[in-house]
């Protein structure tokens, strides 16, 4: 597969900051309407390769921290239509958005290596890409993303215990380690400990002190991780971390990422 999950500015009409409806939140600083462009939003140039964001250096501190913790995954430059062409290429535009950007989210999921799974699993993932992927070049009218999302979301989480559960990381030799689903942990404490083999799935870690954790093989799909301080913290080996977490937490040059994580650069040099 010839796959591009990673989103390039430069190469879309900011349908990001166009498409969905914002309301004034800790998140967003105001209430935008969906399909309506941001205020901040100035017109892109396409094959430019500045950011579209007026205020993209500082928007956390401008009050736009949701905006640094959301990623197309690089369904925004392969959307053909552009919004800014009349209201057909607008509603051809937002139409394919609202179901490439799911399936590349997906992809990105799916495209894992996860070289400590058992190889049928392995294959199995494959096949589910490959399949994910010939959807997002099909007609996407006809796309189920509801069912495309549980579909993986269950084979992902099998992926996981077989990863998690494969030994090394693992206090318990063929058990995986603790689930903290979805648990509210904002602010908490767990600096110098070891989270290995944990699954942190959905968790609120905001704010949580993470320096120096060990999170190999930690299961880190969709935890929100803004504001978590991560200096020092090794998540090379995490499982389904994604850039917009990492660009919404505070890191260092000591913290390691997986190599396919982008690592922001007001972290300095790893
Ligand atoms: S603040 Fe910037 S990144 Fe956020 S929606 Fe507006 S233009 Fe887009």
């Amino acid at each position: 597969m010839d796959l591009d999950l990673v989103a390039d500015c430069g190469s879309c009409s900011g349908l990001c900051c166009v498409a969905p409806a914002f309301a004034r939140s800790a998140d967003f600083a105001l209430d935008k309407p969906a399909e309506t462009p941001c205020p901040n939003l100035r017109v892109s140039v396409p094959g430019r390769s500045d950011a579209p964001c007026s205020i993209h250096a500082t928007l956390s501190e401008r009050g736009f921290p949701g905006c640094v913790a959301f990623d197309c995954f690089g369904a925004g430059q392969r959307v053909s239509a552009d919004w800014r062409d009349g209201p057909a290429a607008a509603r051809e535009a937002f139409d394919a958005f609202a179901v490439l950007r799911p399936l590349h989210e997906v992809l990105w999921y799916l495209t894992e290596p996860c070289d400590d799974a058992p190889a049928e699993l392995r294959d199995e993932v494959a096949r589910a890409a490959s399949r994910v992927a010939a959807l997002a070049d099909g007609p996407l009218g006809e796309v189920d993303v509801a069912a495309v999302r549980a579909e993986v979301g269950e084979l992902l989480g099998r992926v996981s215990e077989a990863v998690r559960s494969s030994g090394r990381g693992s206090s318990a030799p063929g058990h995986a380690r603790a689930d903290l689903v979805g648990r509210d942990l904002r602010g908490g404490r767990a600096s110098g400990s070891s989270l290995t083999g944990t699954t942190l799935r959905g968790a609120l870690l905001m704010g949580a002190d993470l320096r120096g954790v060990d999170l190999g093989r930690a299961d880190l799909l969709g935890a929100d991780l803004r504001g978590a301080d991560l200096r020092g913290a090794s998540l090379d080996r995490t499982l389904f971390l994604t850039a917009p977490q990492v660009a919404s937490a505070r890191g260092d040059a000591a913290t390691t990422v997986p190599g396919r994580v982008p690592r922001p650069s007001s972290w300095g040099p790893a």
